[in-house]
């Protein structure tokens, strides 16, 4: 593909240049149609029975974001009270934020209790602290189904070397405890991992979870968590997760778990990467070339306070190259290879290590796709630099201001 942004029609009216004038740099800029496309296709990951899918917000906080996974017919997932409240902010009700946290504090546990939101734990002394707060309670829990997936190793969320989730020998425990405070528990959960390309991890893992439901009796619902991949690779024609070709073998797998029941519960998922990650790229400014020991760098203001995720995973994101407000072609352009920095003082500092792009010069705009999904959400203050504003192309191909840039002010006023 020559470029992505280009083939959706990214940035509406506009473009990099002028977004950059108006707005500053770096810039995160998303697209609603992208975006909405995306929440759609995540709302129909099942399709013949009961089925509700939650967005994981810790993909994304913004609340225009998330207004529009709401008006999508998602539900949404919370990891903590802050993301309670910004999901009350965009205008969830309680009954459709669920609740998933690990290792939290009973005040934490507190807050959830006193709005009634649906609580999954995921140990046995957090069940444990749950029932001593709230007896007599419903609860969720979340279980490891001894599968994990995901990109890097820290990213695996089950199996058998991860923190998250209670093992399958302790399950009968789980019971014990919830006898002894009177908890309903009318959920289980899983989470194999993040960025799946292809289903078979996350089948596996749903066969397993489907298997243990059978020891529950008073499950309203049985969500198989998030990690669908997108593709990172995409100029390079990397193809996208199949959701279709998912649906059929997942529906496969609950027919043979329907035949056994009346009723069926509630089905859920609980994406994030997939809802939000193609929508999204950030825009950063070329202020430097140079070489040392023979290794070429360019120079931006895209530092890792901004988009950590290469740093913190080697992640790859594609990277477009704008010129004067159009794509530099990487089909018909010169090429170099290069490293892509910015302009924190790590030498982890980096966006791309040694990649052939079009060859790059001052003034150009990197354009690095694929930021919607852990990106913002992940910025920092790191070396006390602002984080930067987001703006959402409308598909009417206007721009709107989403979140405002930090100030000085934001940054000095806490002492
Ligand atoms: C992070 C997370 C998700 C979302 O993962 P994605 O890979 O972004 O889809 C879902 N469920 C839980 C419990 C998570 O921690």
């Amino acid at each position: 593909m020559e470029s992505f942004t280009k083939s959706v029609n990214f940035f509406g009216n506009t473009n990099p240049d002028e977004l950059l004038k108006e707005y500053g740099s770096p810039l995160y800029v998303y697209n609603e149609s992208v975006l909405r496309d995306r929440m759609t296709k995540m709302t129909k990951v099942v399709t013949k029975y009961p089925f509700t899918a939650n967005f994981s917000v810790k993909a994304n906080t913004n609340p225009s974001i998330l207004k529009m996974a709401l008006e999508c017919g998602m539900n949404a997932d919370a990891m903590s009270p802050g993301e309670i409240l910004t999901l009350e902010k965009a205008g969830f009700p309680r009954e459709k934020i669920f609740f998933v946290p690990n290792n939290v504090s009973a005040e934490e546990l507190q807050f959830a209790i006193d709005r009634n939101i649906i609580t999954s734990l995921d140990s046995l002394s957090q069940l444990e602290l749950f029932g001593k707060l709230n007896k007599g309670g419903r609860c969720a829990v979340r279980l490891n189904p001894g599968v994990g997936a995901g990109h890097h190793e820290k990213v695996v969320t089950a199996g058998k070397n991860t923190k998250f989730g209670i093992a399958e020998g302790d399950i009968d425990q789980i019971f014990e405890v919830a006898s002894k405070y009177d908890l309903h528990i009318v959920g289980i959960n899983q989470h194999v991992g993040s960025l799946y390309m292809t289903a078979e991890p996350f089948l596996k893992a749903t066969k397993a979870l489907l298997g243990f439901a059978e020891k529950f009796t008073e499950l309203e619902f049985i969500d198989f968590g998030g990690g669908f991949g997108i593709p990172y690779h995409k100029l390079a024609d990397e193809q996208a997760f199949d959701v279709e070709a998912c649906r059929e073998q997942l529906e496969a797998i609950i027919d043979e778990y329907a035949k056994g029941h009346d009723k069926t519960p509630l089905f859920k998922s609980e994406p994030g990467r997939f809802v939000c990650a193609e929508g999204g790229v950030l825009l950063g400014q070329v202020y430097s070339k140079k070489h040392n020991a023979e290794k070429a760098y360019v120079g931006t203001d895209i530092g890792m306070n901004v988009l950590v995720r290469p740093s913190m995973y080697d992640s790859w994101h594609d990277i477009e190259v704008y010129r004067n407000g159009d794509v530099v072609s990487p089909l018909t352009s010169e090429k170099e290879t290069v490293s892509v920095t910015g302009n924190i003082c790590e030498s982890g500092d980096l966006i791309c290590k040694e990649r052939e792009l079009p060859v790059i010069e001052e003034g150009d705009v990197i354009c690095v796709l694929d930021a919607g999904a852990y990106g913002y959400s992940m910025c920092s203050n790191y070396n006390s630099r602002l984080r930067p504003a987001e703006v959402m192309v409308m598909a009417d191909g206007s721009t709107k201001l989403i979140r405002r840039r930090d100030t000085y002010e934001d940054l000095l006023g806490r002492f």
